[in-house]
């Protein structure tokens, strides 16, 4: 199927960012479309109480804020595809999406695909995800105040943020690293080893999560000497890296070495009306009220670049292929 249509603006993702942007763009009357993804909704989708977002005194479960958000962007006007894009094509204008056989033109593309953490890839790390199994401190961290031990698994700057924020609510926090060197920055290592409720197992990794309902303990094997341990725990915070979602865009926008889309001036890319917003640009803030923010910059921008005629500019004369 193709669509012929031009959008004003087509939004990839949604998450805070995507749904915020189509909340903006739809509000200064842009033809919009989102294209949510066949498991919509973000890394919300992924976490229970969501304590930080401002407006909810008594908490929002993850999941609950990302319908509201979906439901504000439809009822402000949004188009909402439950798909997948597959490619993208900058090359030609007006810009093209494809999910799977259909494609969708646009004047401008906000890219808010975000970025996904990685996981150990154990199937009780799945099973107790939102039990006790966390990909972010700051979400989740104040749910485990005042508990006797946590578990983080990773040695980079995140590993030790996560440490030394979830050290100011636990009674213990284990940091487990599969080296006996750790990755991050020189300060914050420091910090955290000055940290005494900090301890380090090092050499070793988490071969399983214990609990039937909730987590109770892991299970460690020491990679040098092959011994297994059980650490009992009340959470196990998993900080090994994200990876962002930019598969599709590579060689169509430019990427960072890391794979984060790279901005110029504000939410820019190097393709002029191809803008980006949320943790698929950031890998230092990744919240989800940042995530919001920048959306509406971002569409904003997309606003300002149909409005002052930029969009008929490249109409008129096709970018080479
Ligand atoms: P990262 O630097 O890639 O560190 C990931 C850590 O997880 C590494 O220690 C790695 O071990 C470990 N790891 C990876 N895969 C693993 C696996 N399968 N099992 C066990 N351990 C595994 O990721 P990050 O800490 O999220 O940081 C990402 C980027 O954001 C970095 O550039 C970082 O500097 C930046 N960042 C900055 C700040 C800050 O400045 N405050 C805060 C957070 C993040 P190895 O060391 O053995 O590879």
């Amino acid at each position: 199927m193709v669509d012929r249509e031009v959008y004003d603006v087509i939004i990839i993702g949604s998450g805070p960012a995507g749904y915020t942007a189509s909340i903006y763009a739809c509000r200064a009357n842009l033809k919009t479309l989102v294209i949510a993804g066949v498991e919509s909704g973000g890394q919300l989708m992924l976490t229970r109480e969501v304590e930080n977002f401002p407006g909810f005194p008594e908490g929002v479960l993850g999941p609950d804020l990302m319908e509201r958000m979906r439901q504000q962007a439809e009822s402000q006007g949004a188009e909402i595809i439950y798909d997948d894009a597959t490619a993208v094509d900058f090359k030609t204008y007006p810009y093209k999406v494809f999910t799977g056989d259909a494609e969708y033109l646009g004047r401008t593309v906000i890219i808010a695909t975000g970025a996904s953490p990685k996981w150990l890839g154990l199937e009780s790390e799945r099973r107790l995800l939102g039990r006790g199994v966390s990909s972010c401190a700051t979400c989740d961290g104040p749910l485990f105040k005042g508990a006797e031990n946590i578990v983080v698994v990773g040695g980079g700057d995140s590993a030790m943020e996560y440490a030394l924020y979830l050290a100011n609510l636990a009674e213990k926090v284990t940091v487990i690293h599969r080296r006996d060197k750790l990755r991050a920055s020189k300060i914050l290592q420091e910090r955290a080893f000055a940290n005494s409720k900090i301890t380090f197992v090092w050499d070793s990794v988490v071969t399983d999560i214990l609990g039937e309902k909730k987590v109770e303990a892991v299970k460690v094997k020491n990679v040098k000497t092959g011994g297994e341990q059980v650490i009992k725990c009340n959470a196990v915070f998993i900080a090994i890296g994200h990876k962002p979602n930019t598969e599709i865009f590579k060689g169509q926008v430019e990427l960072d070495e890391m794979g984060y889309v790279r901005l110029y001036n504000g939410m820019q890319t190097n393709v002029p009306g191809v803008f980006a917003a949320g943790d698929v640009h950031d890998h230092r803030y990744r919240q989800a009220v940042t995530a919001a923010g920048y959306g509406c910059m971002a569409a904003m921008e997309a606003v300002k670049f149909i409005e002052e005629g930029y969009a008929e500019k490249l109409l008129s004369k096709p970018i080479e292929g």
